[in-house]
This record gives structure tokens, sequence and C-alpha cells, in this order.
């Protein structure tokens, strides 16, 4: 632009803000489906179902049976920046997947959003935002729970829609999200259906809620989801050291894979994409690997949430320790241990 020429500062409008927010929240289908499953697990959700049309371009349906919202709520659940699950002046202390209020206000932006629920014992709710226009908040029958439907994603920014990939790999990127929750809650049931013609066509994944003990329930939701022989060749990680918490099932040496497709890594139960801890893994196998093997495993880094701030980026995907050796230190002396052990008793508290 020429030096003489002042461009005008605006304000945007909020339909402008939610969608820029939403093109950070929502890149895909499936970083939906993550919001509104992890929104869903937030409600205390026994049961979520997930259904989609055309790889989630056409439809994502995320149904719970958690506690519901009341027709004061609905309006409020749409808006930016508001939430339930702080009041905002301890934003070290967060213990839920949410706390940013922006999921919804982003869906309804770039796409049309039906929100129909029904907390128990109170009648149902529901209202429409299409396009991040709110429409009224109308009585209607429901189950108790909430029932979440996203129609015509990025119907409003053809932009978006253009990146997207075909129907078959926003559909697998779907049941990757589910599978990849679903490790951390073993005693949720999941139910991903894929919809043809606004029917049920095919069940793509069907998870019963475990039950009983939390490390037979995982062992047994991992025997669902990454195979009898995973869970045949793991073994237990339970360590514990200065407040970190290291638990899931490590797979034995012998059990390496070719590539790292079968590592899987939570932080206070949150799926995270984290180089340290990644490279955490790596090490504590370092000896007992060769150079092009890879370890897999499934393990929960849990800690008190002061310890780590989960408020780094929008997709909530990436966190940062407090004290990120102490949590390094753990996977590699916890994991060497565990090896070491060789396996009957696997479970140890590691001393300073
Ligand atoms: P956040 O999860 O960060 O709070 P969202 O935009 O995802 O923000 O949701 C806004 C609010 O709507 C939540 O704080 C919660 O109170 C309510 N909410 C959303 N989904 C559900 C659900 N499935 N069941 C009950 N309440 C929900
Ligand atoms: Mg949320």
């Amino acid at each position: 632009p020429a030096p003489n020429i002042r461009p005008v500062i605006r304000l945007l409008d909020e339909a402008a803000i939610n969608r820029i927010a939403a093109g950070e929240v929502v890149e895909r289908p499936a970083s939906a489906v993550k919001e509104l499953v992890e929104n869903a697990l937030d409600a205390g959700a026994r049961r979520i179902a997930v259904d989609y049309a055309a790889g989630g371009k056409v439809l994502i349906r995320v149904t719970d049976d958690g506690c519901g919202m009341g027709p004061d709520d609905l309006p409020l659940a749409v808006a930016r920046h508001a939430t339930s699950k702080i009041d905002g002046s301890d934003l070290l202390n967060i213990r839920s997947f949410g706390f940013r209020g922006e999921a919804l206000a982003s869906l309804g932006s770039v796409g049309r959003l039906s929100i129909t629920s029904r907390p128990r014992g109170e009648e149902g709710h529901r209202l429409v935002v299409e396009g991040g226009r709110m429409g009224a908040v109308a009585p209607c029958s429901a189950a108790p729970g909430t029932v979440i439907e996203l129609r015509d994603l990025f119907y409003a920014t053809p932009a978006r829609l253009k990146f997207l990939r075909s129907d078959r790999s926003e559909a697998s990127a779907i049941a990757e999200v589910v599978r990849r929750l679903a490790m951390a809650e073993p005693l949720v049931g999941f139910v991903v259906t894929e919809v043809v013609e606004g029917e049920p066509a095919r069940v793509i994944l069907r998870l019963d809620p475990e039950n009983g003990d939390f490390f037979d329930a995982l062992q047994r939701r991992l025997t669902r989801l990454l195979g009898a022989d995973f869970t045949a060749n793991a073994l237990r990680v339970d360590v514990e050291r200065e407040g970190l918490h290291l638990s899931g099932y490590a797979a034995l040496p012998t059990y390496s894979r070719g590539t790292s497709v079968q590592q899987f890594l939570f932080v206070n139960g949150r799926p995270v994409q984290d180089r340290l801890l990644y490279g955490a893994l790596r090490v504590a196998y370092f000896d007992v690997l060769s150079r092009d093997r890879h370890p897999a495993a499934v393990l929960n880094l849990s800690c008190d949430p002061e310890r780590v701030d989960v408020n780094v980026h929008p997709a909530k995907s990436e966190v940062r320790f407090r004290e990120p050796e102490a949590a390094r230190s753990l996977i590699i002396t916890g994991l060497r241990t565990v090896l070491a052990q060789g396996g009957t008793r696997a479970s140890s508290t590691l001393g300073t």
C-alpha cells in the first residue's frame, strides 16, 4: 500500500470473529468430532454415539447421555468465550477437556448447528445456529443428554471446503479421533456409524463401556482397539514419582513396530502430540530396540493440572510441563524399570 493511504481500523463483527477462531479450532470434520466428543465426556456421558455422512462434510451428529443443558444454557453454549468449565480466575487448574468456550460458537459459524438437550428430570429444548445466526430456543422431546448435529460443515467458507480430503480419508480421520479418545476412557461406550442417504448404513466402531478395575477395563479396551496381539505382549505400567503418575500399557521390545503408529500418549487423559514425551518413549527403549524399530505403548501421564499448561494451542493437543525434565525422566526410568522387570507384576513405585 502507498504510504499516503491510511487504512481504516474496524472491529470485526461477531460472525467474522467466530469464523476466524473456527479456522484454528475446526480444521476438518475430525476436529469437530473431537470437540463434540470431548464435550460429551466433560458432560459425564457413559455412552457416546457419533454418526457422520460423507466423511462428516454433510453431517456430524454426536449423541450423549451426559448432564444435558437447560433452555437458558443453550444460547450461552453457542456464545463465544462462554463456558461452564472454568471461572476465568484459575487458568492453571483445568480438569476438563474444554475451557475455551469456543468450539460450539465456531461450529455454529462454519456449519448448520443444532443442539437438542435435556437434563435429567427436565424438559428437552432445541437451538439452531446457521452461519453464525442464532434461532430461538424451542421445547422439543428428547432423551436425557445432548444431541449436537452439525450439517454442511464449511458451507459458509467454500475455501475451507476445497481443502478437505476425500470422504474416505475424512471418515477415517473421524474414526481415528474417536479411537484415540476411547483409549483414555475405557469406562465410556462409543459407537461410530456411517450414515448414507439419511439412514445408518455401517457401524464403523463399536466399543461397549468396560467396567471393573481400571487396568482390566483398559486392557480389554486396548484389545478391542489394537488387537489381542498388543495386549498379550504389553506390560502394565503404573509408576509414580513426585506427584507424576504414568499408567497404561507398554509393549515388549519384541512386539516393536516398523513405524510409530502404535504410540499413544495422553496427559491427564488428553491426547497429546508432544515431542518431549514421544522422545522420552524412544529413549526408554533405546537400549532394547534396533534403530529402525519403534516401541508400541498407550500411556497416560497424570499430575496436578497446575503442573501442566494446556492453554498452548486452540486445538489443545500440545501441553507445556512446568517441570519438563521430571515428566521426561519418569517416562524413561519408569518404562526402563517395567521393561527390566519383564512383565509379571510390572507395577511399582519409583524412589526419588
Ligand atoms: P468449552 O467446552 O470450552 O466450555 P464449548 O463451546 O465446547 O466450550 O461448549 C460450551 C459450553 O456448552 C460448555 O462449557 C458446556 O457447558 C456446554 N456443553 C457443550 N456440549 C455439551 C454437552 N454435550 N453436554 C452438556 N453441556 C455441553
Ligand atoms: Mg468444548
